[in-house]
Protein backbone atom coordinates (compact mmCIF):
# COMPACT_ATOMS: atom_id res chain seq x y z
CA UNK A 1 0.00 0.00 0.00
CA UNK A 2 1.35 3.32 -1.03
CA UNK A 3 0.27 6.63 1.05
CA UNK A 4 1.38 9.99 -0.65
CA UNK A 5 1.87 13.04 0.70
CA UNK A 6 2.90 12.21 4.48
CA UNK A 7 4.26 14.42 6.40
CA UNK A 8 8.14 13.62 8.07
CA UNK A 9 8.03 15.54 11.17
CA UNK A 10 11.94 14.19 12.13
CA UNK A 11 13.16 18.17 11.58
CA UNK A 12 11.64 21.15 11.38
CA UNK A 13 11.21 21.11 7.38
CA UNK A 14 8.56 19.26 8.35
CA UNK A 15 8.53 17.50 4.29
CA UNK A 16 4.72 16.92 3.33
CA UNK A 17 5.74 15.49 -0.12
CA UNK A 18 6.42 12.24 1.38
CA UNK A 19 5.51 8.64 -0.33
CA UNK A 20 5.72 6.13 2.19
CA UNK A 21 5.15 2.10 0.71
CA UNK A 22 3.67 -0.13 3.81
CA UNK A 23 4.54 -3.55 3.07
CA UNK A 24 3.13 -6.51 5.83
CA UNK A 25 2.51 -4.21 8.04
CA UNK A 26 6.13 -2.22 7.93
CA UNK A 27 7.47 0.75 5.89
CA UNK A 28 9.85 -0.37 3.71
CA UNK A 29 10.26 3.38 1.97
CA UNK A 30 9.88 6.96 2.23
CA UNK A 31 9.97 8.45 -1.43
CA UNK A 32 11.60 11.62 -1.46
CA UNK A 33 12.93 11.60 2.25
CA UNK A 34 16.13 12.51 2.92
CA UNK A 35 18.93 10.36 5.11
CA UNK A 36 17.63 11.50 8.18
CA UNK A 37 13.82 11.27 7.07
CA UNK A 38 14.70 7.78 5.98
CA UNK A 39 16.20 6.74 8.93
CA UNK A 40 12.80 8.25 10.99
CA UNK A 41 10.50 6.16 8.77
CA UNK A 42 12.59 3.12 8.76
CA UNK A 43 13.22 2.78 12.27
CA UNK A 44 9.45 3.31 13.15
CA UNK A 45 8.42 0.37 11.06
CA UNK A 46 9.45 -2.64 13.26
CA UNK A 47 7.10 -3.37 15.62
CA UNK A 48 7.72 -2.64 19.17
CA UNK A 49 8.01 -4.86 21.78
CA UNK A 50 7.49 -2.35 24.57
CA UNK A 51 4.78 -3.56 26.98
CA UNK A 52 2.39 -0.01 27.58
CA UNK A 53 3.15 0.23 31.07
CA UNK A 54 6.46 -0.28 33.04
CA UNK A 55 6.87 0.75 36.66
CA UNK A 56 10.13 0.26 37.88
CA UNK A 57 10.89 -1.77 35.08
CA UNK A 58 8.29 -4.37 35.79
CA UNK A 59 5.21 -4.89 32.94
CA UNK A 60 2.50 -3.12 34.10
CA UNK A 61 -1.32 -2.58 32.70
CA UNK A 62 -2.15 1.40 31.11
CA UNK A 63 -4.83 1.83 34.23
CA UNK A 64 -1.87 0.77 36.54
CA UNK A 65 0.13 2.61 35.12
CA UNK A 66 -1.78 6.10 35.18
CA UNK A 67 -2.32 5.29 39.02
CA UNK A 68 1.18 5.16 40.05
CA UNK A 69 2.75 8.24 37.21
CA UNK A 70 -0.88 10.77 38.52
CA UNK A 71 0.00 10.09 42.56
CA UNK A 72 3.47 10.61 41.84
CA UNK A 73 3.17 14.17 40.05
CA UNK A 74 0.28 14.82 42.50
CA UNK A 75 2.30 14.12 45.30
CA UNK A 76 5.22 16.15 44.32
CA UNK A 77 5.44 20.03 45.42
CA UNK A 78 7.45 20.88 42.21
CA UNK A 79 6.93 18.89 39.74
CA UNK A 80 8.57 19.86 36.06
CA UNK A 81 7.40 18.86 32.69
CA UNK A 82 9.81 18.82 29.77
CA UNK A 83 10.42 17.32 26.14
CA UNK A 84 7.45 17.93 23.93
CA UNK A 85 9.14 18.73 20.79
CA UNK A 86 8.33 15.53 18.76
CA UNK A 87 4.60 15.42 19.87
CA UNK A 88 1.61 16.48 18.15
CA UNK A 89 0.22 19.89 19.43
CA UNK A 90 -3.07 18.53 20.85
CA UNK A 91 -0.41 16.50 23.45
CA UNK A 92 2.05 19.65 23.98
CA UNK A 93 -1.52 21.48 24.91
CA UNK A 94 -2.51 18.68 27.64
CA UNK A 95 0.93 19.09 28.61
CA UNK A 96 0.09 22.77 29.49
CA UNK A 97 -3.35 22.08 31.14
CA UNK A 98 -1.43 19.39 33.47
CA UNK A 99 1.44 21.70 34.20
CA UNK A 100 -1.16 24.41 35.54
CA UNK A 101 -2.97 22.12 37.53
CA UNK A 102 0.05 20.66 39.35
CA UNK A 103 1.72 24.23 39.76
CA UNK A 104 4.79 22.70 38.00
CA UNK A 105 7.28 24.21 35.41
CA UNK A 106 6.80 22.92 31.72
CA UNK A 107 9.29 23.95 29.72
CA UNK A 108 10.65 21.87 26.21
CA UNK A 109 13.75 21.46 24.04
CA UNK A 110 13.63 25.10 22.66
CA UNK A 111 15.59 26.14 26.15
CA UNK A 112 18.10 24.22 24.80
CA UNK A 113 18.50 25.46 21.17
CA UNK A 114 16.54 28.36 19.63
CA UNK A 115 15.23 29.83 23.48
CA UNK A 116 17.61 33.04 22.47
CA UNK A 117 15.66 33.62 19.15
CA UNK A 118 12.50 33.61 21.04
CA UNK A 119 13.58 35.69 23.52
CA UNK A 120 14.90 37.98 20.72
CA UNK A 121 11.85 37.67 19.18
CA UNK A 122 9.81 39.09 22.59
CA UNK A 123 12.37 41.75 22.66
CA UNK A 124 13.07 42.98 19.15
CA UNK A 125 9.92 41.62 17.20
CA UNK A 126 10.32 39.12 14.49
CA UNK A 127 10.48 40.22 10.89
CA UNK A 128 9.80 37.49 9.53
CA UNK A 129 8.31 35.15 6.26
CA UNK A 130 7.15 31.54 5.47
CA UNK A 131 9.58 29.05 3.50
CA UNK A 132 7.07 29.25 0.76
CA UNK A 133 7.57 33.27 0.43
CA UNK A 134 11.74 32.22 0.35
CA UNK A 135 10.59 29.69 -1.95
CA UNK A 136 9.22 32.29 -4.22
CA UNK A 137 10.95 35.46 -3.50
CA UNK A 138 14.64 35.09 -2.00
CA UNK A 139 17.14 36.37 -4.10
CA UNK A 140 19.61 35.99 -1.49
CA UNK A 141 20.13 33.56 1.22
CA UNK A 142 21.76 33.48 4.01
CA UNK A 143 22.53 31.33 6.64
CA UNK A 144 24.59 31.84 9.69
CA UNK A 145 25.64 29.58 12.35
CA UNK A 146 23.71 26.66 10.94
CA UNK A 147 24.65 23.65 8.49
CA UNK A 148 21.63 23.07 6.65
CA UNK A 149 23.25 20.39 4.51
CA UNK A 150 23.72 17.91 7.56
CA UNK A 151 21.10 18.97 10.04
CA UNK A 152 18.03 20.15 7.30
CA UNK A 153 19.43 17.91 4.45
CA UNK A 154 16.14 18.84 2.37
CA UNK A 155 16.26 22.84 3.44
CA UNK A 156 18.15 23.82 0.69
CA UNK A 157 16.43 22.16 -2.39
CA UNK A 158 13.22 21.92 -0.96
CA UNK A 159 12.89 25.69 0.54
CA UNK A 160 15.65 27.93 -0.12
CA UNK A 161 18.51 27.36 -2.51
CA UNK A 162 17.49 25.20 -5.57
CA UNK A 163 13.72 25.60 -5.91
CA UNK A 164 12.17 27.75 -9.04
CA UNK A 165 9.98 30.61 -7.56
CA UNK A 166 7.71 32.91 -8.98
CA UNK A 167 9.63 35.72 -8.56
CA UNK A 168 12.97 33.52 -9.08
CA UNK A 169 12.18 31.90 -12.19
CA UNK A 170 15.90 30.73 -12.68
CA UNK A 171 15.90 28.92 -9.59
CA UNK A 172 19.52 28.30 -8.31
CA UNK A 173 20.79 30.71 -10.73
CA UNK A 174 18.47 33.57 -9.46
CA UNK A 175 20.27 33.67 -6.05
CA UNK A 176 23.03 34.30 -4.08
CA UNK A 177 23.50 31.85 -1.07
CA UNK A 178 26.01 33.00 1.51
CA UNK A 179 27.33 30.99 4.60
CA UNK A 180 28.45 32.35 7.81
CA UNK A 181 30.21 30.18 9.90
CA UNK A 182 33.09 29.69 12.18
CA UNK A 183 34.79 26.68 10.14
CA UNK A 184 34.17 25.22 6.68
CA UNK A 185 30.75 22.91 7.25
CA UNK A 186 29.60 20.71 3.94
CA UNK A 187 26.99 23.18 3.79
CA UNK A 188 29.91 25.71 2.27
CA UNK A 189 29.71 23.38 -0.99
CA UNK A 190 26.60 25.23 -1.82
CA UNK A 191 27.34 28.62 -0.91
CA UNK A 192 28.20 31.32 -3.28
CA UNK A 193 30.28 33.31 -0.32
CA UNK A 194 31.55 31.48 2.62
CA UNK A 195 32.78 33.58 5.63
CA UNK A 196 34.59 32.01 7.88
CA UNK A 197 34.40 34.54 11.49
CA UNK A 198 36.11 34.38 14.75
CA UNK A 199 34.53 32.00 17.24
CA UNK A 200 32.74 34.28 20.00
CA UNK A 201 32.47 37.15 17.01
CA UNK A 202 29.15 36.82 15.73
CA UNK A 203 27.29 39.19 17.89
CA UNK A 204 30.40 42.12 16.75
CA UNK A 205 30.30 40.56 12.76
CA UNK A 206 25.75 41.03 13.36
CA UNK A 207 26.60 44.65 14.83
CA UNK A 208 29.00 45.65 12.12
CA UNK A 209 27.17 44.90 9.49
CA UNK A 210 24.21 46.77 11.26
CA UNK A 211 26.22 50.15 11.41
CA UNK A 212 27.42 49.76 7.93
CA UNK A 213 23.19 49.03 6.92
CA UNK A 214 22.64 52.31 9.13
CA UNK A 215 24.72 54.22 6.75
CA UNK A 216 28.46 54.11 9.63
CA UNK A 217 31.97 53.25 8.11
CA UNK A 218 33.96 50.75 10.00
CA UNK A 219 37.80 50.39 10.09
CA UNK A 220 39.71 47.70 9.14
CA UNK A 221 41.30 46.81 12.63
CA UNK A 222 37.41 46.57 13.75
CA UNK A 223 36.83 44.02 10.62
CA UNK A 224 39.73 42.11 11.55
CA UNK A 225 39.25 41.15 14.84
CA UNK A 226 35.77 39.55 13.45
CA UNK A 227 37.54 37.39 11.20
CA UNK A 228 37.21 38.76 8.22
CA UNK A 229 38.06 42.14 5.83
CA UNK A 230 36.77 45.28 5.30
CA UNK A 231 35.74 44.47 1.93
CA UNK A 232 34.13 41.48 2.82
CA UNK A 233 31.88 43.19 5.66
CA UNK A 234 31.63 46.02 2.75
CA UNK A 235 30.42 43.71 0.10
CA UNK A 236 27.79 41.67 2.35
CA UNK A 237 26.53 44.51 3.58
CA UNK A 238 25.76 45.72 0.12
CA UNK A 239 24.21 42.71 -0.83
CA UNK A 240 22.20 43.02 2.00
CA UNK A 241 21.01 46.35 1.13
CA UNK A 242 20.30 46.12 -2.69
CA UNK A 243 18.65 42.37 -2.69
CA UNK A 244 15.21 42.99 -3.57
CA UNK A 245 14.22 39.86 -1.05
CA UNK A 246 16.79 38.66 1.71
CA UNK A 247 16.38 36.11 3.82
CA UNK A 248 18.70 35.44 7.41
CA UNK A 249 18.58 32.22 8.58
CA UNK A 250 20.19 31.58 12.20
CA UNK A 251 21.06 28.17 13.76
CA UNK A 252 22.23 27.04 16.94
CA UNK A 253 25.98 28.65 16.00
CA UNK A 254 24.35 31.91 16.96
CA UNK A 255 22.42 30.95 19.60
CA UNK A 256 24.27 28.45 21.53
CA UNK A 257 27.57 30.09 21.64
CA UNK A 258 28.73 32.97 23.71
CA UNK A 259 26.14 36.02 23.47
CA UNK A 260 23.18 33.50 22.99
CA UNK A 261 20.23 36.28 23.35
CA UNK A 262 22.63 39.14 22.29
CA UNK A 263 23.61 37.67 19.29
CA UNK A 264 19.74 36.91 18.25
CA UNK A 265 18.98 40.25 19.26
CA UNK A 266 21.55 41.82 16.98
CA UNK A 267 20.71 39.63 14.24
CA UNK A 268 16.84 40.46 14.54
CA UNK A 269 18.24 44.45 14.72
CA UNK A 270 20.09 43.51 11.53
CA UNK A 271 17.12 42.60 10.09
CA UNK A 272 14.80 45.57 11.30
CA UNK A 273 18.00 47.95 9.91
CA UNK A 274 17.42 46.10 6.37
CA UNK A 275 14.20 46.55 5.69
CA UNK A 276 14.95 50.14 5.16
CA UNK A 277 16.59 49.57 2.27
CA UNK A 278 14.90 45.88 1.14
CA UNK A 279 12.91 43.68 2.00
CA UNK A 280 14.62 41.10 4.35
CA UNK A 281 13.29 38.71 6.50
CA UNK A 282 14.43 36.30 9.63
CA UNK A 283 13.92 32.78 10.36
CA UNK A 284 15.25 30.27 13.15
CA UNK A 285 16.61 27.04 11.84
CA UNK A 286 14.39 25.27 14.22
CA UNK A 287 15.61 21.51 14.70
CA UNK A 288 12.61 18.69 16.01
CA UNK A 289 9.72 18.19 13.89
CA UNK A 290 7.50 19.81 16.03
CA UNK A 291 9.67 22.27 18.47
CA UNK A 292 7.44 25.37 16.45
CA UNK A 293 4.75 23.66 17.63
CA UNK A 294 5.72 23.56 21.24
CA UNK A 295 6.67 27.30 21.61
CA UNK A 296 2.99 28.58 19.86
CA UNK A 297 0.94 26.53 21.43
CA UNK A 298 2.98 27.36 24.94
CA UNK A 299 2.87 31.16 23.96
CA UNK A 300 -0.93 30.61 23.17
CA UNK A 301 -1.97 29.21 26.28
CA UNK A 302 0.22 31.45 28.67
CA UNK A 303 1.89 34.11 26.95
CA UNK A 304 5.77 32.52 26.80
CA UNK A 305 7.19 30.09 24.69
CA UNK A 306 9.43 28.07 26.99
CA UNK A 307 10.64 27.93 30.37
CA UNK A 308 7.08 28.61 32.08
CA UNK A 309 6.18 27.95 35.74
CA UNK A 310 3.40 27.97 37.42
CA UNK A 311 3.48 27.11 40.71
CA UNK A 312 2.11 30.87 41.96
CA UNK A 313 -0.98 30.34 40.17
CA UNK A 314 -0.37 32.18 36.83
CA UNK A 315 2.30 31.53 34.50
CA UNK A 316 5.62 33.09 34.72
CA UNK A 317 8.80 33.57 32.52
CA UNK A 318 12.10 33.30 33.53
CA UNK A 319 15.27 31.51 31.58
CA UNK A 320 17.71 30.87 33.41
CA UNK A 321 15.46 30.10 36.41
CA UNK A 322 12.04 27.56 35.24
CA UNK A 323 14.28 26.53 32.54
CA UNK A 324 15.08 22.28 32.23
CA UNK A 325 18.81 22.99 33.05
CA UNK A 326 18.56 24.83 36.29
CA UNK A 327 15.85 23.48 37.82
CA UNK A 328 17.64 19.92 37.80
CA UNK A 329 20.71 20.78 39.03
CA UNK A 330 19.45 22.75 41.45
CA UNK A 331 17.86 20.04 42.49
CA UNK A 332 14.25 21.58 42.57
CA UNK A 333 12.28 19.25 40.79
CA UNK A 334 10.96 16.80 42.77
CA UNK A 335 9.37 14.56 39.84
CA UNK A 336 9.27 14.97 36.30
CA UNK A 337 7.28 14.00 33.05
CA UNK A 338 9.24 13.51 29.95
CA UNK A 339 7.13 13.78 27.08
CA UNK A 340 9.06 12.71 23.64
CA UNK A 341 12.61 13.53 24.83
CA UNK A 342 16.06 11.83 26.52
CA UNK A 343 17.29 14.36 28.21
CA UNK A 344 19.03 11.96 30.33
CA UNK A 345 21.18 11.07 27.17
CA UNK A 346 21.46 14.82 26.19
CA UNK A 347 21.55 17.56 29.36
CA UNK A 348 24.25 18.06 31.82
CA UNK A 349 25.53 15.48 33.38
CA UNK A 350 24.24 17.03 37.48
CA UNK A 351 20.63 17.87 35.58
CA UNK A 352 20.49 14.54 34.30
CA UNK A 353 21.98 12.83 37.49
CA UNK A 354 18.90 14.42 38.50
CA UNK A 355 16.08 12.64 36.91
CA UNK A 356 17.79 9.32 38.79
CA UNK A 357 17.35 10.69 42.04
CA UNK A 358 13.37 11.90 41.24
CA UNK A 359 10.20 9.77 40.01
CA UNK A 360 10.39 10.02 36.85
CA UNK A 361 7.68 9.34 34.17
CA UNK A 362 8.09 8.72 30.69
CA UNK A 363 6.36 8.86 27.29
CA UNK A 364 7.94 6.93 24.46
CA UNK A 365 7.69 5.51 21.41
CA UNK A 366 11.93 3.70 21.68
CA UNK A 367 13.53 2.80 25.06
CA UNK A 368 15.91 5.19 26.02
CA UNK A 369 18.46 6.50 28.63
CA UNK A 370 16.04 8.33 30.28
CA UNK A 371 13.11 5.54 29.95
CA UNK A 372 15.67 3.03 31.74
CA UNK A 373 15.50 5.18 34.44
CA UNK A 374 11.78 5.89 34.49
CA UNK A 375 9.64 4.74 37.47
CA UNK A 376 7.17 5.18 35.01
CA UNK A 377 7.51 4.21 31.08
CA UNK A 378 5.12 4.20 28.77
CA UNK A 379 5.28 3.18 25.26
CA UNK A 380 3.10 5.45 23.11
CA UNK A 381 2.34 5.70 19.57
CA UNK A 382 4.72 8.04 17.27
CA UNK A 383 2.63 11.00 16.07
CA UNK A 384 2.98 11.02 12.12
CA UNK A 385 3.86 7.27 11.93
CA UNK A 386 0.87 5.98 14.55
CA UNK A 387 -1.11 8.66 15.33
CA UNK A 388 -2.69 12.00 13.38
CA UNK A 389 -1.60 15.73 15.17
CA UNK A 390 -0.59 19.00 14.28
CA UNK A 391 3.03 20.00 13.70
CA UNK A 392 3.98 23.55 13.59
CA UNK A 393 6.81 23.59 10.22
CA UNK A 394 10.19 26.36 11.37
CA UNK A 395 8.32 28.86 9.76
CA UNK A 396 5.34 28.64 12.00
CA UNK A 397 2.76 26.84 9.05
CA UNK A 398 0.67 24.36 10.58
CA UNK A 399 0.53 20.78 9.31
CA UNK A 400 -1.41 17.69 9.75
CA UNK A 401 0.31 14.44 10.27
CA UNK A 402 -0.87 10.91 8.87
CA UNK A 403 -0.94 8.05 10.33
CA UNK A 404 0.19 5.19 8.25
CA UNK A 405 0.50 2.38 10.79
CA UNK A 406 -1.40 0.68 13.09
CA UNK A 407 -0.47 0.68 16.39
CA UNK A 408 -1.37 -1.23 19.86
CA UNK A 409 0.16 1.86 21.57
CA UNK A 410 -2.22 4.70 22.75
CA UNK A 411 -0.80 8.37 21.68
CA UNK A 412 1.03 10.76 23.60
CA UNK A 413 -2.49 12.79 23.95
CA UNK A 414 -4.23 9.73 25.26
CA UNK A 415 -2.10 9.20 27.80
CA UNK A 416 -1.82 12.68 28.79
CA UNK A 417 -5.71 13.05 29.16
CA UNK A 418 -6.02 10.13 31.52
CA UNK A 419 -3.36 11.06 33.14
CA UNK A 420 -4.37 14.70 33.51
CA UNK A 421 -7.76 13.57 34.68
CA UNK A 422 -6.29 11.45 37.69
CA UNK A 423 -4.70 13.95 38.57
CA UNK A 424 -7.61 16.28 38.91
CA UNK A 425 -9.21 13.96 40.77
CA UNK A 426 -6.45 13.19 43.04
CA UNK A 427 -5.55 16.90 43.82
CA UNK A 428 -9.43 17.54 43.82
CA UNK A 429 -9.65 20.08 41.08
S1 LIG B 1 14.66 17.51 5.62
FE1 LIG B 1 13.83 17.00 7.62
S2 LIG B 1 11.62 16.85 7.36
FE2 LIG B 1 12.56 16.76 5.27
S3 LIG B 1 12.81 14.57 4.87
FE3 LIG B 1 14.74 15.28 5.80
S4 LIG B 1 14.49 14.90 8.02
FE4 LIG B 1 12.45 14.77 7.08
Amino acid sequence: MQFDNVVCAFCGCDCDDISVTVENGRITQARNACVLGKTWFLSHSAPAHLPVARIEGKTASLEQGIEAAARYLAQSRYPLIYGLSSTSCEAQRKSVELAEVLGGCIDCCTSVCHGPSGMALQGVGEPTCTLGEVKNRADLVIYWGSNPAESHPRHMTRYAVTPKGMFVPEGRKGRTVVLVDVRRTPSARTADIFLQIRPGKDFEALWALQALANGRELDKAGAAEIGLTLEQLNDLADRMMHCKFGVLFVGQGLTQTRGKHFNTSAAFLLVRALNRHAKFALMPMRGHGNVAGVDNVLAWQTGYPFGVNFSMGYPRFNPGEYTVVDVLSRGEADAALIVASDPAASLPGKAARRLAEIPTITLDAHESETTKIAKVAFATATAGIHAEGTVYRMDNIPIRLRKVLPSNYPSDEEVLSLLLARVKELKAC
